[in-house]
């Protein structure tokens, strides 16, 4: 057998479930047939971490109030940014002040007994800048916001560093069971293995028992991105539930954007989303709209489907917008199951810990001294706009699974997603990129292989 365990995509729940098997004494490897992890989540993707009060299905509200529980432990641990800010849900009209009475009983009946059922005025102590027709409301202290890449790479950082084996751009091609266990091709090779766990979105392998099954119910998330002048409006995530269906929202990010959004089931325009975010009531300077853009998101019940344990495979299928909520749950279950079958022993040189990334604009400016005096490429500042240095883009190419596209150095330093737009800082930042991985500048990356960022270089020029 090559390994224990193959985990088949390198998102966040792939990378969660190889970080709690590193925990035990078994050999396991990750594909993924990008450049890195967790490359499909969008870079301004900031995820909301539910708490269960808003999910129709019981069951997928049940992972979302048991992964919430879980997010002050594992960000601690990865020092990655969290912040439970609390949720008000508001609604629009009688129809909607009687649905939001039905979440709070809702509510009551699944054993989320913090959330509070608030009249208008209320709500307004906790959020002031509430309009003042606000009904009745939803509080929630226990909402909170996370950045899904900085988790799911930070899973994956401590699994690698524990010894999980990360095959990175290779393709899962087919999945077959065989006498003696699981046998996974690739792209580049053959794989056997006791068992598989397949995380693969909407593709279907010979081992699948029902090739052809395709659930979808999907929605559009249309989001408007503003800047950080613009963004101190709530504190908490407020949500606006819609007369004609679908909701609209505030959140206040991570970063320093604050992002407006409406659930619908289709795409808007950004006319059609300014009208439909303007029950939040937020005084949108139109110069200060950073970005708008439209997604899918998915509705699904995910199933964690286990019934073919017995030959060694386990899949996770469907998709759904509290995915990120419902992953540190989904790793740990699907994780006992793994090593109860295999019979893994606990690890006793097990390292829980990320290692060490210094943030420069978050430095007092005596830490920056004490920086620089020991690297000083921390004293060359690269994006100016959000003060990254060239030491935080060289430590985000040389960790583990470090950067090796430009996504994957925005994502890991937030370098050239300022103000700018990266006008400033892309060529320094190829230049980087292209010394450390030992490349041609012509041969760096956005994301994929086919997104490079110079084409040629012109001969004039070659001395310069
Ligand atoms: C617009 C939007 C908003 C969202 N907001 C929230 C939110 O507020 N809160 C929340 O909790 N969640 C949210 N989500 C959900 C969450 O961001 C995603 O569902 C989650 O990141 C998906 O992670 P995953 O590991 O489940 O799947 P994926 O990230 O899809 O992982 C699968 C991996 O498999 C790889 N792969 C695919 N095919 C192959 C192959 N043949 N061989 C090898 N590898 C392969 C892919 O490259 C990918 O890396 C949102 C999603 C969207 C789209």
């Amino acid at each position: 057998m090559d390994y224990d365990v193959l985990i088949l995509g390198g998102g966040i729940i792939g990378c969660a479930v190889a970080y709690e098997l590193s925990k035990y004494s078994l050999n396991v490897a990750l594909i993924e047939k990008n450049y890195d992890i967790a490359d499909d989540v969008a870079l301004t993707n900031t995820a909301i971490v539910y708490d269960g009060m808003e999910c129709e299905d019981t069951l997928m509200a049940k992972l979302e109030f048991m992964g919430n529980a879980m997010f002050e432990d594992i960000t601690k641990k990865f020092n990655i940014p969290f912040k439970r800010c609390g949720s008000l849900i508001t609604a629009e009209g009688e129809k909607g002040e009687a649905e939001i009475e039905r979440l709070y009983n809702r509510a009551q009946d699944r054993g989320i007994e913090y959330v509070r059922l608030l009249n208008g005025y209320e709500a307004k102590e906790i959020e002031p800048g509430l309009g003042e027709g606000t009904g009745r409301a939803l509080y929630s202290p226990n909402t909170g916001v996370v950045c899904p890449y900085d988790l799911a790479i930070a899973y994956g950082e401590v699994a690698f560093d524990n010894g999980v084996i990360f095959r990175l751009e290779e393709e899962v091609l087919d999945i077959e069971k065989t006498s003696r266990g699981v046998k996974v091709t690739t792209n580049k090779n053959k794989f056997t293995c006791r068992m598989v766990l397949n995380t693969i979105p909407g593709q279907h392998y010979r081992i699948d028992p029902d090739r052809n099954k395709s659930i979808k119910s999907e929605e559009y998330i249309n989001y408007i991105l503003i800047d950080e002048d613009n963004n101190d409006k709530y504190s908490n995530i407020v949500f606006s539930l819609k007369e004609n269906g679908g909701s609209a929202y505030y959140i206040n990010t991570l970063t320093e954007h604050s992002i407006l959004s409406v659930r619908t089931d289709k795409v808007l325009s950004l006319e059609e989303t300014l009208n439909a975010v303007a029950c939040l009531e937020v005084n949108i300077d139109r110069d200060g709209i950073d970005s708008f853009y439209s997604d899918q998101s998915s509705n699904d019940v995910i199933i964690i489907d286990d019934s073919y344990l017995n030959n060694g495979y386990i899949r996770i299928t469907g998709s759904h917008y509290g995915r990120v909520t419902m992953t540190p749950a989904i790793a740990k279950m699907v994780c006992e199951t793994i090593v109860g079958n295999l019979n893994g022993r606990p690890r006793k040189d097990f390292k829980d810990s990320r290692r060490e990334i210094f943030k420069f604009r978050e430095l007092s400016n005596e830490e920056r001294h004490q920086l620089i005096k020991v690297d000083k490429n921390y004293g060359k500042v690269i994006c100016t706009c959000r003060l990254i240095t060239e030491g935080e883009i060289i430590d985000s190419i040389r960790r583990p699974l470090g950067a090796r596209t430009l996504q994957g150095i925005q994502r890991r330093t937030g370098a050239a997603i300022g103000k700018c737009k990266s006008s400033y800082c892309l060529n320094r930042i190829i230049k980087i990129l292209a010394r450390e991985t030992n490349r041609q500048v012509t041969e760096i990356v956005k994301d994929s292989k086919k997104s490079r960022l110079v084409m040629c270089r012109i001969k004039e020029f070659d001395d310069v």
